[in-house]
């Protein structure tokens, strides 16, 4: 599943392409991912300049002219690859492409469907369903010990089941919360209510660290990311814990990683690093 810097990858592999470029073409070929497409999507894009792109937690928000905002969420398999010159017949599940002026195609494959495609205006972006509840951006200023022990005050929720949730921080998943925890040397089985604020200051700053060397990476790349371009994500092989459960922790060589299923979901961990 995309987390934060696969996004940031997404985003920053498109704005040479697209902004100050016009939308010549919106195809279609389905009714909607995770929810229907707008009506008159594809009339409503097309001839649009595209402004700028941003993104906000997991999402791309992408600002044409006429204060339209095209959101987007990959979803759980969600991939968007910029094509240019002899651009393949579409696939099974290539739902969407954006054509430009320029002539490229930026196609938008899914095969699991659980991604979103829906327009906005841009003076309610801000009070949008999917967007308004969403917690601080960890990059940003906004997000510190101080706003992460408010969040996670008196909450009986382990902590990384707490950052996962979006309304707490934006754009955390299962990896670079795995990552983040260890470290920080707190277990992800500990309750939120019991982190300290030394605690949160270490977290919160391993999230900024995390996140950031994984953009610098492009991204990890398991089963299916692929930035834009085709290349290849490369922050998995900075990974310390996740999916490496049964080897020894590379840190203190005394215990083995462990595989632990936290709200249906998968972390990774070492007993011995993590309290
Ligand atoms: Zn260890």
């Amino acid at each position: 599943m995309p987390e934060l810097p696969e996004v940031e990858t997404v985003k920053r592999s498109l704005v040479p392409h697209l902004e100050n470029t016009v939308l010549s073409s919106v195809i279609t070929r389905r009714k909607g991912l995770r929810i229907p497409f707008p009506e008159q999507f594809c009339q409503k894009l097309s001839g649009k300049k595209i402004i700028n792109i941003t993104r906000r937690g997991k999402y791309l928000l992408i600002y044409l002219e006429k204060d339209l905002v095209l959101i987007i969420h990959l979803g759980m398999s969600g991939h968007i690859r910029v094509l240019q010159k002899n651009i393949p017949v579409p696939s099974k599940h290539d739902h969407i492409d954006f054509v430009t002026q320029n002539g490229v195609t930026i196609r938008y494959n899914d095969p699991r469907r659980f991604g979103i495609v829906t327009l906005a205006k841009r003076e309610t972006i801000g009070s949008h369903k999917l967007l308004r509840n969403i917690g601080p951006e960890p990059l940003s200023n906004s997000f510190n010990a101080v706003v992460l022990m408010k969040k996670l005050n008196g909450r009986n929720i382990a902590i990384k089941c707490a950052l996962l949730d979006q309304k707490i921080v934006a754009g955390l998943g299962n990896i670079y919360v795995s990552e983040s925890l260890f470290r920080s040397g707190i277990s992800p089985k500990r309750l939120s209510k019991n982190i300290s604020f030394k605690k949160a200051e270490k977290l919160v700053k391993m999230i900024r660290i995390v996140l950031t060397d994984a953009i610098n990476a492009g991204g990890s790349t398991l089963n299916d990311h692929r930035r834009p371009d085709g290349k290849l994500g490369y922050f998995q092989y900075q990974f310390l814990v996740y999916g490496k459960n049964g080897e020894l922790c590379g840190y203190c060589e005394k215990a083995k990683i462990q595989k632990i299923i936290q709200a249906g979901r998968s972390t990774f961990f070492c007993s011995n690093c993590q309290r």
